[in-house]
This record gives structure tokens, sequence and C-alpha cells, in this order.
């Protein structure tokens, strides 16, 4: 496994593998690297002949008051596990591959004003700016990320089509923990009791999902229930609960109908020394079809 520090001899083994006709598949990530992130390591492998990972803690997409500074950094562990996963190319720049005096932004518009665009505000325009960066750095047929950023995945898809990158796009489904809870680098900073509290997030999910496949489409029915399920988790405050349009995130009509993401971001107590809370997030979509139009799954 080749590691690579500098953009620009990333992008000449780029050109080499392309001129060879093989295909590059690009797994970006910010490091301290869990199953979740191996799994997309997994879904590259089954796309292109090279599956290439980056480690970025990305500055641009922390706000001043985040957690930017306590963000984990276990490189050697990251990658060993690159290595067992059988990773081809790590690309871990050092904060240079921002050029000092950087100014240039790529900002998806209304896709990323919502959900976690609300409470993030330059949080998606850090994400997309340091993805376009990656792309012209590696130059992949193919680029994999997580569902579990579901609003991360929809803003990079809009990207890559109004930008004309000749990247697919693919995401790749949420790993969870035994108990449900999503797997996040984040989880480990949850006060232990908190953590007991976290599943609360999957089953308000599970309890949606349940209503819509008995027949419930009242968009404020839904969401009462899924707000009774999380407060049963009293440690946690609620950012939002909501429900959207999968593709462009546009709220989701009075009554439910065809696929609609449930969309939840959480707060809960963290751990001494580890800030004042820990956001978890979690989503799914739910498939509110007509008896007519149902498939089976
Ligand atoms: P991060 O390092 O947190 O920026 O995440 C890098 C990539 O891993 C993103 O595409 C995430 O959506 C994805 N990811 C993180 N956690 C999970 C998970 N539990 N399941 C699937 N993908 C994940």
């Amino acid at each position: 496994m080749q590691v690579i520090e500098e953009t620009r001899r990333l992008q000449e083994r780029a050109d080499r593998v392309r001129g060879e006709g093989r295909t590059i598949g690009l797994v970006p990530t910010m490091g301290a690297l869990h199953e979740g992130h191996l799994s997309l390591v997994d879904a590259a492998r089954s796309k292109a002949d090279e599956v290439w990972v980056t480690i970025f803690v990305n500055p641009t997409q922390f706000g001043p008051d985040e957690d930017l500074d306590r963000y984990p950094r276990p490189r050697d562990a990251d990658l060993r596990l690159c290595r067992a996963r059988g990773v081809d190319l790590v690309f871990a720049p050092d904060a240079s591959f921002y050029a000092g005096g950087h100014e240039t932004w790529v900002d998806v518009a209304d896709l990323t004003r919502p959900l976690c665009g609300a409470g993030r505000p330059g949080h998606f325009r850090g994400v997309t700016t340091v993805v376009t960066k990656l792309f012209l750095a590696a130059k992949p047929h193919v680029a994999v990320f997580g569902e579990k950023d579901f609003q991360q995945l929809a803003a990079l898809r809009r990207m890559a089509r109004d930008l004309n990158f000749d990247v697919e796009v693919v995401g790749a489904p949420i790993v969870r923990e035994p108990d449900g809870v999503a797997l996040s680098s984040r989880n480990l900073l949850l006060r232990s009791d908190a953590r007991a509290q976290a599943p609360a997030l999957v089953r308000s999910l599970d309890v949606a999902e349940r209503l819509v496949r008995d027949g419930m489409r009242s968009r404020e029915e839904i969401l009462a229930r899924v707000r009774a399920e999380l407060a049963r988790a009293d440690l946690g405050c609620v950012e939002y609960a909501e429900l959207r349009e999968p593709e462009g995130l546009a709220p989701a009509p009075d009554l439910l109908s065809g696929p609609t993401l449930l969309a939840l971001a959480v707060h809960f107590p963290a751990s001494a020394g580890e800030g004042a809370t820990v956001r978890l997030i979690d989503n799914r979509v739910l498939y509110a079809t007509n008896p007519s139009q149902e498939t089976p799954r």
C-alpha cells in the first residue's frame, strides 16, 4: 500500500493509473476509521480496479465552536486498517493541502441549507470544496460516500452533476453497532449514560418505518410519534427530526407519498473533557407507496 502526502505526486500517480486503463475508486474520510468507513472500501473495490482512501481532517467543515482540535487522528491505526482491507493507496496530506490564502469555494445552494446546514452554517461548503479538491487531486472514476451522512451524499451528487465531474458518486448503507447505533468516531465521546440512550435514534426510525408500512401517511402524526420515541431518551436534546423529499430535500408534503427521508440529529452529554455535547445523526428512507405501487422489499 502506497502512502502519498503531496497533491502533485497523487496527480501523477492518477495519470499513470488512468494511462494504463485502470479505474480508481476513491473513499474520502477524516480518519479515525471504523467498520463504516471500511464498508465503503469494500464498495469501492466492487466498482474499481484500485481503491484509494483519503485521510484529511478538513478544517473548513468545522464551525468555530466545533471539535476540530479534539477530532481523533490515529494515523498509524488508520494505515494498518487500510492495509488489512486491501487498500491500494492512502492520500494523507498535511494542512498545506489548503494553500495559504485559499479563497475558492464550491457551494451547493438550497440543498445544503436545511437539516444539518441550518445548525452548521458553512459546514457543507467546506465539504463540497474539499471533495472538489480531492476529485481534482485523485482523478477517480468512482467515489463512495456513506448514506449515514445523507445530506452530504445528496449535495455531492448534485455537485458532481452540476459541475460535470466525470465521477460516479455512489452511496453505501449505514453500518451499525449491535444495538443499532450508527457507527461514528463520535460515539466514543458520549457519557456512558448517554451512550445507553443513543439507540433512541434508530428506535425512532423503526417506529416511523412501521407506521408507514401500516399505512400512516400524515407527516405530522408520524413526526409526533418519532418525537415521542426520542423523548424517551431524556438526556437527548433534539436538534431536528424532519421528513423530506430524498433528492432535493424539500419538505415532505402533509400526506407522504413515495420515498421520504426521515432525518434526525440529537445532542447527548459528552464524557468529561470531550466538550459539552456530542451530536448524533441518523436517517432512513421510508417508502410511502400506495398498495398498488408496492414492490416486495
Ligand atoms: P468521516 O470520516 O466521518 O468524514 O466519514 C467518511 C465517510 O464515511 C463518509 O462518506 C461517511 O458518510 C462514511 N461513514 C461514516 N460513518 C458511517 C457508517 N456508520 N456507515 C456507513 N458509512 C459511514
